[in-house]
């Protein structure tokens, strides 16, 4: 794990550098979105026993199969979502088991996704010493996905938005203007942000150039021309811009 601001962790998958955050303080942690394998669940349990912290709460932010994990050694406590993302994770289980695939281990399967649906902030309980995030609810990428501002650390937590390594995607069949207006949404918080942690990527302090970038990969899909995006080069990217051109040329 790398530590990205005071009490800010942050572990990368081998899978699609899928990013696990830790907040911690005063012994506590809140999981946001671990992930992936099982092994690498099982190192995130080692890492926080030999640092030891006791886990306070997990938050996931989004009803896709990688953001919704849990590991029985993070213990019981209460995981939150937005409540849209708790609706989806509840209603699309069947989908999202298939997701993990057939050889996942049956005590994840049986974690994943048990969320609840939380409205405004997270409950004091589950939230470690220092920390006061903010949940930045919109409908990019996926409905009612969270980014989590942290106001003190200027980090901002993006979900699957801003990535380094991952083309914007929005989904089928047709959240182009939700996406943009997601960005909108997470401008300020762009603009303050010291560092921005994505979903699949590296952490960086260049916020504000991600956000630019995904407006005009976007603004270049919905005009018809070719986007010079160096993410278009990295693996399932062309699959995700044709899928995105269809989708334009649909609407
Ligand atoms: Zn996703």
């Amino acid at each position: 794990m790398i530590e990205v601001a005071d009490g800010v962790l942050v572990a990368t998958s081998r899978v699609m550098s899928t990013t696990s955050t830790v907040l911690h303080g005063g012994g506590e942690a809140l999981l946001i979105d671990p992930a992936w394998l099982p092994d690498e669940l099982d190192a995130l349990a080692d890492a926080l026993d030999a640092r030891g912290l006791r886990v306070i709460g997990g938050f996931a932010t989004h009803a896709h199969h990688d953001h919704l994990l849990w590991h029985p050694r993070f213990g019981t406590a209460p995981r939150w979502a937005s409540p849209a993302t708790a609706t989806l994770a509840r209603d699309e289980r069947a989908a999202l088991v298939a997701a993990l695939g057939a050889d996942f281990p049956t005590a994840l399967v049986d974690l994943m996704g048990r969320v609840e649906g939380t409205d405004a902030a997270l409950p004091r309980a589950s939230t470690p010493a220092g920390f006061a995030p903010e949940l930045v609810v919109h409908d990019g990428h996926a409905p009612g996905h969270t980014a989590l501002w942290l106001p003190e650390q200027r980090v901002l937590i993006a979900g699957d938005m801003l990535s380094d390594v991952e083309l914007p995607l929005p989904f089928d069949p047709d959240d182009l203007p939700a996406y943009l207006a997601a960005l909108d949404l997470l401008e300020p918080y762009v603009e303050c942000a010291a560092i921005v942690i994505p979903g699949h990527g590296l952490p960086g302090s260049n916020a504000v150039s991600r956000l630019d970038a995904d407006r005009r990969y976007l603004a270049d899909v919905v005009a018809g021309r070719t986007p010079s995006d160096p993410r278009l080069a990295n693996p399932g990217m062309p699959a995700e811009y044709e899928r995105l051109r269809a989708m334009v040329a649909r609407a």
